[in-house]
């Protein structure tokens, strides 16, 4: 099979990158009605996920613009009470990061929990949250589901293991981001510059896209735009979270199911806060709204856990292969809020 031919230039800034007239690889990957997909310029971070794509035949980017010679964009550093966090920090700096263990320890449990070492030491925290989903249909060439414009969700009547149990009513897939569980969780925000030089900073469970609102995107990337920056913000005293995910293969998978918590408690000890997002249940991290109403004004402890444990699964809609999800869901929940509540 002959190999695919593109370019390859690298960035030296942001507004260089900006101004290449990169599209979010959703587009580039996009048939035209007249030929093959691609033909576009996109950003290349660590590259796990866009070669992956090129090599799945699923993308022919005319350009690749690397990213990897911008200076600074990996620092990570305290910004207005919270942390910024560059997009070219790998996974493996934000999880080994002093302050995000010890401040926004859910984080650095997963984003030291995902992949292998090899790929976190590559792998970065902008280009993890922007890879494209994992379902098998979307990935082989040969299935033209809904999201690559064709008519269909192969796996809602297909092999659906590993789908979702919410929210799975248009397409199916979960989003691919581990570190997207404990970042929505923690309330953060992402910074996007475009060829203008113009700045948004949306909350990132904004910034990511349900099907139900456009089944052929995850985000809400905007045509030049360049991912600079992760925004943690402050976060009370005494706040503190967990991370925890149950994988086939622990040692490189994906998760089936990883659970994010951030607790901030009263000073009598009950719980003033709670934000649980369950990952790997549905095509966008989802809060378990149910869960934490229960928690707010109460002592966290193995009752209330369980209770939270159950409430999280509240419309759930599981698919004819995945309903063993749901106890594990449970118990992620359960599991996480007793380390979150536990002494620290
Ligand atoms: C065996 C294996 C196991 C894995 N397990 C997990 C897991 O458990 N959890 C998990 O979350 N992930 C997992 N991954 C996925 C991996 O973590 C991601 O592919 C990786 O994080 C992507 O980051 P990257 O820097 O390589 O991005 P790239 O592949 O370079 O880019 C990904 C996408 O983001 C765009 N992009 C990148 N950076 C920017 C930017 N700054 N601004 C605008 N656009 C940008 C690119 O155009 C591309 O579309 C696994 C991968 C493998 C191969």
């Amino acid at each position: 099979m002959a190999m695919n031919r593109f370019e390859w230039t690298s960035a030296r800034s942001v507004a260089e990158a900006a101004g290449a007239g990169a599209v979010n690889v959703a587009d580039a990957m996009l048939a035209p009605p007249d030929g093959p997909p691609g033909q576009a310029v996109v950003l290349k971070a660590g590259g796990i996920d866009l070669l992956d794509l090129m090599k799945e035949r699923l993308l022919a980017p005319r350009r690749l613009v690397n990213l990897r010679a911008i200076p600074g964009l990996d620092a990570i550093a305290e910004e207005a009470g919270g942390l910024r966090i560059g997009a070219l920090a790998t996974l493996e700096q934000v999880a080994a990061n002093p302050l995000v263990l010890r401040r926004y320890t859910a984080l650095a449990e997963a984003a030291g929990g995902s992949a292998s070492p090899q790929i976190r030491h590559v792998a970065t925290i902008g280009g993890n949250l922007l890879q494209r989903p994992r379902c098998w249909y979307f990935r082989s060439a040969a299935h033209r589901c809904l999201r690559k414009g064709g008519g269909k969700c192969f796996a809602v009547h297909g092999e659906n293991q590993y789908h979702a149990i919410f929210a799975n009513e248009v397409c199916s897939v979960v989003h691919a981001s581990t570190a997207a569980t404990a970042l929505v969780a923690l309330g953060a925000r992402v910074e996007l510059v475009n060829a203008q030089g113009e700045l948004r900073r949306p909350l990132l469970d904004e910034f990511l896209v349900a099907p139900e609102t456009d089944v052929q995107r995850e985000n809400d990337l905007r045509p030049g735009e360049v991912l600079t920056a992760v925004l943690l913000p402050a976060l009370a005293d005494g706040t503190r979270s967990a991370h925890l995910r149950e994988a086939d293969k622990l040692s490189f998978d994906w998760p089936i199911a990883d659970v994010a918590v951030v607790l901030q408690h009263d000073v009598d000890g009950t719980c003033a806060a709670a934000s649980v997002v369950l990952g790997s249940a549905a095509p966008v991290p989802r809060r378990a709204r149910a869960a934490e109403d229960l928690l707010v004004g109460e002592a966290i402890d193995e009752a209330a856990a369980r209770e939270a444990g159950q409430a999280a699964l509240e419309a759930c809609t599981p698919l004819s292969g995945n309903r063993h999800k749901q106890p594990i869901f449970a118990a992620l929940v359960r599991r996480a809020l007793l380390r979150a509540a536990g002494p620290g």
